[in-house]
């Protein structure tokens, strides 16, 4: 029998990412959700990465990349871009594996921003007006003093490190059968999905994205990646592109994923308010975004959806700007 594998990643990377990261990511919880479950005729349950200890999933992806360096680049310490989960999970791995980050950044990042990920002990270095600048310089450190940048996803052990998610649905639901998946650059939906098609082919992958700047289903369309304006919308975390290169997530996604949606940002904020009124937990709009998508639908053809609760990065502001509302 032929084995699974797709842009070169495996199952077996799984596998091994989840040996290597067990001292520094959490196993999550699965939460049935009544409500849900009750709405849709079927079982709903919620993986609930909020529950991370930096809040999102991006930290399995940070450690087993982080942790599969070599010594000597381990030495020469890593540096990455993102100011979001990405930026956060790079730093709280470094920090636990005593192995000096740098996160470069623009002018224009919030100031509690920079705080919290000096908080966890990374070096800031502030450079540029915009995302572009604080990214182009990341590399130039990168060529000068040989730090290796983390990317948020477009490498093989990113993907295997979001891919140990899988595992752990699959130990504690086997019969499901559904998978619905935030989708931004593609890694999370990728490393799950390679996991659980590996095991069998048959679950259905659903994607889901916020209506403006759905990137990755707007490349699928035209066949290749894309470039999409960036709007404000509640999912902040699922904006950014797939990068010029991209190596791995987008023939990933093209060849695991069953089906795109496109979510409203009404819909995202009723899925924010739906966990905080029924599972008592604030969520942000990312992973509101699935919970939305399923609140619109009438009824559903799976026995057993897992809906994956991506991440809690969600300030006060925005709660109280929807409370009351929906
Ligand atoms: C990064 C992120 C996503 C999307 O993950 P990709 O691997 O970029 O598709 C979804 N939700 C949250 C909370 C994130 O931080």
């Amino acid at each position: 029998m032929e084995r699974m594998q797709v842009a070169g990643v495996t199952i077996r990377d799984v596998w091994r990412a989840q040996k290597r990261i067990g001292s520094i990511v959490s196993k999550t919880p699965l939460l049935f959700s009544q409500h849900l479950s009750d709405r849709l005729e079927a079982n709903v349950y919620l993986k609930l990465e909020n529950m991370q200890p930096t809040g999102a999933f991006k930290l399995r992806g940070a450690a087993n990349k982080i942790l599969s360096l070599t010594k000597d680049e381990k030495d020469k310490g890593v540096a990455t871009f993102s100011t979001g989960n990405h930026g956060i999970a790079v730093a709280h791995v470094a920090k636990a594996a005593n192995i000096p980050a740098t996160v470069c950044i623009s002018r224009r990042v919030p100031q509690e921003k920079v705080k919290k990920l000096k908080r966890l002990g990374a070096h800031v270095e502030i450079v540029g007006d915009n995302q572009d600048d604080a990214e182009q310089y990341c590399y130039e450190l990168e060529n000068q003093s040989g730090v290796t940048v983390i990317k948020p996803f477009d490498d093989p052990e990113v993907i295997a490190g979001q891919g140990t998610i899988a595992l752990e649905l699959l130990e504690e639901c086997p019969e499901i059968d559904q998978a619905v998946i935030p989708l931004s650059g593609g890694g999370l939906l990728a490393g799950i999905s390679l996991a659980l098609k590996s095991t069998d082919a048959t679950i259905n992958i659903t994607g889901v994205s916020m209506e403006k700047g759905a990137v990755m289903h707007e490349s699928l369309k035209h066949g290749r990646p894309i470039v999409l304006k960036e709007s404000d919308t509640l999912a902040d975390s699922l904006l950014g592109g797939l990068g010029p290169d991209n190596r791995y997530t987008f023939s990933m996604v093209k060849q695991l994923m069953d089906k795109s949606v496109l979510v409203s940002e009404n819909s995202i904020a009723k899925g924010i308010m739906f966990m905080l009124e029924y599972h008592k937990m604030a969520i942000e709009g990312a992973a509101g975004a699935g919970i939305g998508w399923l609140l619109g639908e009438e009824s559903s053809k799976y026995k057993n959806i897992v809906l994956v609760i991506s991440g809690n990065n969600v300030d006060h502001d925005t709660i109280r700007s929807l409370t009351g509302k929906y």
